[in-house]
């Protein structure tokens, strides 16, 4: 199915068009709209903008949501990002490793520095486990196990894969698309690091990691996205906050109005256009029996992974250089943890203290989702100690901020629900859907930002298949999103 069959009701001057959800992606698409001078609404459901790549605070400290860092190879996008915040968008230098058995190991992963830090035992298993895996692949390759292990061979999949996978998606890996492997894990030579290891190719160079540095708003990723905000503001457009839009208004196969929900109330805004950035399956539910039973269906079949970060704020100014550690030590649950301190300085008001932020993967109401703020600093003060990151007895303070569906899973099923569900929007040539959970897909801010681009570029002539961006566009590709919509020189054009 692609943007070729879908038509797109174009945009007239004087149209208005509700924008559900103010985070990168609806901002994006509002603050596109508003410069051309259209009317535009944003309705968010939440007391901030930003969505999951907001910036919370407790007594001064400010963190993100898990680390967001400014990446992209989307101009239009990096230069949106410039815009927007100027010289409050700091270039940080990048250091994040994988925790292991109290051995630190190079992300992303180096196959030399893997083989070297395991010792000789391990990594004869692993040189061993990849040739069974380059001779004898598996032949069937549709899940994270398979695709992974037929990559790097079973034992390296099992040490640096597996356990942080699994942690993170809350079901084995044998349950996930390996659609996701190819997404997220970059080229690794495992052939080129034993080469090197055995010296049989000299010349051969160290890989070199994509990113050693990349952007990050001064005061964390909401500055970005409150910026946004009040630009959309002064341009004449509405962004309003707790306002939940509950139920779409369907006439002959267009919405014609957005109902929401704010303090105890409904309200109802009329609108020529619709984009939406909610959660796909709560989109089908503002629905209700307007959408057919086969979309409904698949809409409930759509599933999440929830996350919650615990911060600890520790009484001693450096505690590791890195941004983040993934955490594949087996024993813990934290999954990764972020030093705030070398993301910006100005995240941590007191300067002889860390803030660090304990990530948990979880399931909304499962053991850890449910235990109570105090229980879980404990936890989390329990571990770090542990880990022999940080002295547990030197943690001063603690919250718990908890984030729902904040990863679409990519099981089994889910391709299928989302056709399912396009059979039915994709007709309504006034509603785009456009994000990560609005498109249930595991996209990063850039490119939940490119399909709001790409919305707004349809609307106004242009025909980009936003479903292809994070199959078609690979993670690290190159992109050209041209300024014009109607450029022939446009990559990512369908036609
Ligand atoms: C742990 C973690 C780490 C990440 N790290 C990075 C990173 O390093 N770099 C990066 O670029 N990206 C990162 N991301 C991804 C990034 O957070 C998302 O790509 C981005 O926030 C998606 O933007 P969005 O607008 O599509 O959706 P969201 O951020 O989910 O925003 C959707 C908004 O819609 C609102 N909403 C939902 N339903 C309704 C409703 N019914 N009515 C009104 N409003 C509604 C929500 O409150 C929310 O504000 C990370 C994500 C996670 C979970």
């Amino acid at each position: 199915m692609s943007s070729d069959t879908r038509r797109v009701r174009p945009i007239q001057s004087g149209d208005h068009t509700v924008v559900i959800g103010g985070g990168p992606a609806g901002l994006t698409a509002a603050y596109l709209l508003a410069k051309e001078g259209h009317a535009v609404t944003v309705l968010e459901a939440d007391r901030k903008v930003g969505g999951i790549s907001r910036t919370e605070d407790y007594k001064g400290y400010r963190f993100d949501i898990g680390g967001h860092r400014f990446f992209t190879k989307i101009e239009p996008v990096q230069r949106l990002w410039e815009e927007i915040l100027g010289e409050d968008f700091l270039c940080v230098p990048r250091l994040s490793r994988i925790h292991y058995r109290g051995h630190f190991f190079d992300y992303p992963l180096r196959a030399r520095n893997a083989l070297t830090g395991l010792g000789i035992w391990r990594s004869m298993g692993i040189v061993l486990s990849y040739l069974k895996a380059q001779f004898r692949p598996s032949p069937i390759e549709d899940n994270f196990e398979q695709w992974v292990s037929n990559r790097f061979g079973k034992k390296l999949y099992e040490i640096f894969f597996r356990t942080y996978t699994e942690k993170v998606w809350g079901i084995p890996c044998t349950e996930i698309r390996s659609e996701w492997a190819a997404q997220r894990i970059q080229n690794l030579s495992l052939g080129r690091a034993i080469l090197d290891a055995t010296s049989l190719n000299r010349r051969s160079k160290k890989i070199k990691s994509l990113i050693d540095e990349f952007h990050y708003p001064r005061l964390g990723p909401g500055q970005m996205w409150e910026a946004c905000r009040d630009r959309i503001r002064k341009l004449g457009g509405e962004v309003l906050m707790h306002h939940e839009a509950t139920e779409l208004v369907l006439e002959n196969g267009r919405v014609t109005a957005v109902k929401a929900r704010h303090d105890g109330k409904d309200v109802v805004i009329t609108c020529d256009h619709v984009i939406s950035s909610m959660a796909l399956r709560d989109l089908i539910r503002t629905c209700g029996e307007q959408a057919p039973v086969e979309a409904r269906t698949a809409a409930e079949g759509l599933r999440y992974r929830d996350f919650l970060v615990v911060t600890l704020m520790v009484d001693e100014p450096h505690l590791f250089p890195d941004n983040w550690i993934y955490v594949h030590t087996p024993g813990v649950k934290v999954g990764r943890i972020q030093n705030f301190n070398n993301w910006s300085r100005a995240m941590v008001p007191d300067k002889d203290r860390t803030c660090l932020g304990m990530e948990y993967f979880c399931f909304e109401g499962d053991g850890l989702w449910t235990r109570d703020d105090a229980d879980l600093i404990r936890l989390a003060s329990e571990e770090i100690g542990r880990l022999n990151l940080a002295p547990a007895d030197k943690i001063r303070d603690g919250c718990v901020i908890r984030q729902q569906r904040a990863y679409p899973i990519y099981d089994t099923a889910y391709q299928g629900h989302i056709d399912e569900i396009r059979r039915f929007i994709d007709p309504i040539d006034n509603l785009h859907t456009v994000g990560r959970n609005g498109m249930h897909k595991y996209n990063n801010q850039d490119h939940s930002m490119l399909t709001a681009m790409m919305a707004v570029r349809n609307m106004n002539g242009g025909s980009y298949d936003i479903w292809s961006v994070n199959t078609d566009f690979e993670y690290h590709e190159e992109q050209r999103l041209d300024e014009t919509a109607t450029s022939s020189k446009s990559a990512s054009r369908t036609r």
